[in-house]
């Protein structure tokens, strides 16, 4: 993914729709992914939800309503969603927020005025989330996916960032194999839980043993603790 870019989901299915927001939105140096239906919008968005810094979706979609979509998108992830809909009773406007969406923009719509949308939410999540998270002797950045130990950079491969990440950020919780795999991996994953060992046996070496922060917890699965010596 181009480094520095926002990435954004576009999922439209009108065509000439599409072409003119993702047109819009490149020219304004954004990365667009864009889908054009409900089924394709998910697909896309958990084979790239470590990316995707936004969503803006249309409600009424073949396959999959939008209604829909978001409801799985927020099974696990917060990601901003602004929902961009020909529907704009006061009531779908309402469900659509109480449903998890960030903003509710309604068509007809200007170009200029969602990318003020886009760029006010965007603020607002990125003052939000801290950008480095730190346990122990191990730093991570999340924006720039950089890693640190003991002050020395960390090499990891992007799922064993993700992976860390996900443990460092859910500290003395034990997870199974499963879970581990639904958050981390998502659930479109069609891979085996062994994944999740040798992604963990991989990490561990890297984190060498004088940082075992990483835990079995026989007959269960794995924790993240740091222990102090
Ligand atoms: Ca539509």
């Amino acid at each position: 993914m181009k480094e520095g870019k926002k990435v954004i989901l576009l999922v439209e299915d009108e065509y000439r729709i599409r072409k003119m927001i993702q047109e819009f939105l490149e020219l304004n140096d954004f990365f667009v992914i864009s889908a054009e239906d409900g089924g394709q919008a998910l697909e896309l968005f958990f084979a790239n939800n470590r990316f995707v810094d936004l969503v803006i979706l249309d409600l009424m979609l073949p396959v999959m309503d939008g209604n829909k979509v978001l409801k799985e998108i927020r099974q696990l992830s917060e990601v901003p969603t602004i929902i961009l809909s020909a529907k704009n009773s006061v009531n779908d406007q309402v469900s659509g927020l109480n449903e998890g969406a960030d903003d509710y923009m309604t068509k007809p719509f200007s170009l200029k005025l969602l990318k003020a949308h886009i760029d006010s939410l965007l603020r607002r999540t990125l003052t939000e989330e801290s950008e480095v998270v730190v346990r122990g002797k191990l730093s991570l950045n999340e924006r720039t996916r950089e890693g640190f130990l003991d002050e020395k950079p960390l090499m990891l491969l992007p799922r064993e960032f993700d992976l860390l990440l996900f443990f460092m950020k859910n500290e003395h919780i034990v997870f199974t194999r499963n879970s581990i795999l639904n958050s981390v991996w998502g659930y479109m994953f069609n891979g085996d839980i062994r994944t999740v060992d040798t992604h963990v046996k991989q990490i561990r070496a890297k984190l060498t043993s004088k940082y075992p922060y990483i835990h079995s917890v026989y007959g269960v699965g794995y924790k993240f603790e740091v222990k102090d010596a």
